[in-house]
């Protein structure tokens, strides 16, 4: 029986100044106050029956520079913050990253690591995004890896060899199913408008799910999965109705509120 609790994060990468981003962050809010029948003023404390209003769990992922902004913007709902990036040190000499705590420190639960565009644009390797994943751990914030195949290797038949082996790479140890989530993202979708067929995608996250069952045993069950890659309004539902997708990682359609939070009804909120 799938137990899992649906998750919907919206990974907004290197987009909005401060006034769109907090415009954004509010908008959401406000969808979520209107639907848990919270008033705009409600205290900081998130009671669990808000949490249950909701049909699944709710992230944003904003640049660093937003992060602050999107933190007051949500209190008192559900929503929770994440960055989109860590550094694996806790501190240091290391200009321009972040450390995961620093993330934790301003509010955020979550972090996405090994994104295939910082895998291709700074290249990080498996190990680089275990290192990440792991001081995520280490910061108390659940870590989102992120893995994909190409064009080319899905068109050389190598997509489950490919996330098998990011998998088994990436996944930090002390992995549980409260602080490790999986993105499956075929790196040809990110941003296309190209989506495999639902069936497709099921079949990588079922193998994605057994090589969490090698590694991590039973546990891997409570793992959420989530697709990653074109996902909109009128795509979603056909595919977090699949039995191993278990919420969406999105992009483009995040830096609106109506798709957005179009994604979240297809959990039939
Ligand atoms: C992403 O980059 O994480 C992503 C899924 O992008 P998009 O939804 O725009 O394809």
């Amino acid at each position: 029986m799938n137990e899992r609790r649906p998750l919907i994060a919206g990974n907004w990468k290197m987009n909005g100044l401060s006034k769109e981003g907090t415009a954004l962050a509010q908008g959401l809010a406000n969808k979520v106050r209107e639907v848990a029948e919270l008033p705009a003023d409600a205290a900081s404390e998130v009671s669990p029956l808000v949490s249950v209003a909701l049909p699944c769990d709710l992230l944003i992922c904003p640049p660093f520079t937003l992060i602050d902004r999107a933190v007051a913007a949500v209190v008192g709902t559900p929503i929770a913050v994440g960055g989109q990036d860590c550094h694996p040190q806790a501190s240091g000499a290391h200009t321009g990253d972040v450390a995961p705590e620093m993330l934790k420190d301003l509010g955020c639960g979550f972090v996405i690591v090994g994104h295939s565009e910082r895998r291709a644009d700074h290249l990080e390797t498996d190990a680089t995004v275990k290192a990440k994943a792991e001081a995520a751990l280490r910061a108390g914030l659940t870590a989102i890896v992120c893995v994909g195949e190409t064009e080319a290797e899905r068109d050389a038949g190598q997509t489950e060899a490919v996330v098998t082996r990011q998998v088994k790479g990436s996944l930090p140890s002390g992995a549980t199913p409260g602080n490790f989530v999986v993105a499956y993202e075929p790196v040809w979708a990110i941003g296309t408008g190209r989506t495999p067929t639902p069936d497709e995608a099921q079949a990588v996250h079922a193998r994605i799910r057994v090589e969490l069952t090698n590694l991590m045993g039973s546990a891997a069950q409570g793992v959420r999965l989530l697709y990653g890659g074109s996902v909109k309004p009128s795509n979603a539902k056909e595919l977090m109705e699949q039995p191993d997708i278990d919420g969406a990682l999105v992009g483009g359609a995040s830096l609106k509120v109506a798709d957005f939070w179009g994604i979240v009804q297809s959990y039939g909120g």
